[in-house]
């Protein structure tokens, strides 16, 4: 780059131009040899020393030294060029926006749940740790009372443009901004909060709704309740995987609760009324009809988990585990020798589907 020109030969102004001619020159001139106007080979050159002489004649401090000692110590960079013909002429050049607003990161977090919950609904508080806008700079990045201004590396665009002109054409490169990070502004003092970052690491309890009827694996989306966006964007939203433990009395399948209920013998062959214990801690009569089979299912309506999102709810299941009794009192022997040997089993019919009963008995599906 050629320092020692004579910059206004280049621009073709007097040495007396004020600072409006060499403007309207450059303009002129500018859009004369730009590369992107100008195919001749000697253009670009061209049009990089008139840049660099509007950039030297229009900053007053620079242009006494050129004016007291013919040079001035360092040209203009390659990346200005373009920046300083969009001034000008309104993007010519491809133009980005500076980084805007960015939106927070979603979050996603896991809860475990009773089945009680599942079934009942409720609002349960979850701890998030997350990132907030800082309280102290209100996500500025900024300490209070220092002043926001714009990059001036890459004058509040975000990102810097190198020109550069190779035997293959001419290129731009376009890279972040290093001093700004992309923001386009820089302040004077960061906030000593967040370090400049605008946002703030915190623990922050969230109100959960837990509809009744939810299910193990599904998700709950809090729209806004992820982290905080950069430079305005927004929030985040927040996912919550629910996972429900396992109950001592209850098994969960789709929305029916399977429940085992432990009968005797006697009460098999004879048939019986019982009591069974249900989900929300109250009991429910569960008629035992005559000749009941270990094994066999009897439906109490209506005490399941509820349907999500419609109404109606499941039903809980009760299969009977008819337990034969390990020891016997004298009296119970005296009976149970009389049955014996009264009884005998092969006469009945025989049961083919034993074994697919003892299976649903274990709970297997
Ligand atoms: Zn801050
Ligand atoms: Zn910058």
């Amino acid at each position: 780059m050629a320092t020692t020109a004579d910059y206004y030969a280049l621009l073709g102004v007097p040495r007396s131009a004020t600072d409006e001619q060499i403007r309207s020159a450059y303009r002129k001139l500018a859009r004369q040899y730009h590369p992107d106007v100008n195919g001749a080979p000697d253009a670009a050159e061209r049009f990089k020393q008139i840049t660099e002489a509007y950039e030297v004649l229009t900053d007053p401090q620079r242009r006494q030294r050129y004016d007291m000692f013919g040079s001035t110590t360092g040209g203009l960079g390659d990346f200005g060029i373009g920046d300083l013909f969009e001034t000008f002429f309104g993007g010519d050049l491809r133009r980005r926006e500076p980084r805007g607003p960015m939106r927070g990161a979603d979050l996603r977090m896991e809860i475990e749940i009773d089945l009680l919950d599942a079934v009942e609904g409720r609002e349960r508080v979850i701890r998030v740790p997350r990132l907030e806008t800082c309280e102290r700079c209100k996500g500025s990045g900024a300490e209070p009372g220092s002043s926001i201004s714009t990059c001036a590396t890459c004058n509040g665009r975000g990102e810097i443009r190198q020109v550069q002109q190779s035997v293959f054409g001419r290129f731009v490169n376009v890279s972040t901004c290093p001093r700004c990070g992309g923001a386009g502004k820089t302040v004077d003092k960061v906030c000593t909060r967040c370090r400049g970052e605008g946002r703030e690491r915190k623990d922050r309890e969230i109100t959960l709704t837990i509809l009744s009827g939810i299910d193990d694996g599904q998700q709950l989306r809090v729209a806004g309740e992820g982290e905080a966006g950069m430079r305005g964007g927004p929030t985040g939203d927040l996912y919550v995987l629910i996972r429900l433990k396992e109950h001592q009395l209850f098994r969960r399948e789709g929305d029916d609760l399977v429940h085992l209920a432990r009968i005797s013998p006697a009460q098999a062959a004879l048939g019986d009324e019982i009591s069974v214990p249900t989900i929300d801690g109250g009991e429910a009569k569960v008629h035992i009809p005559p000749g009941a089979q270990n094994g066999q299912m009897v439906r109490v309506r209506g005490k399941g988990v509820p349907h999500l999102g419609s109404s109606g709810r499941g039903d809980q299941l009760v299969y009977l585990d008819v337990v034969v009794p390990r020891t016997l009192s004298k009296e119970q022997r005296r009976l149970y020798t009389q049955l014996r040997d009264m009884e005998d089993p092969t006469s009945q019919d025989g049961d083919q589907d034993l074994f697919g009963r003892i299976r649903d008995a274990m709970g297997g599906s």
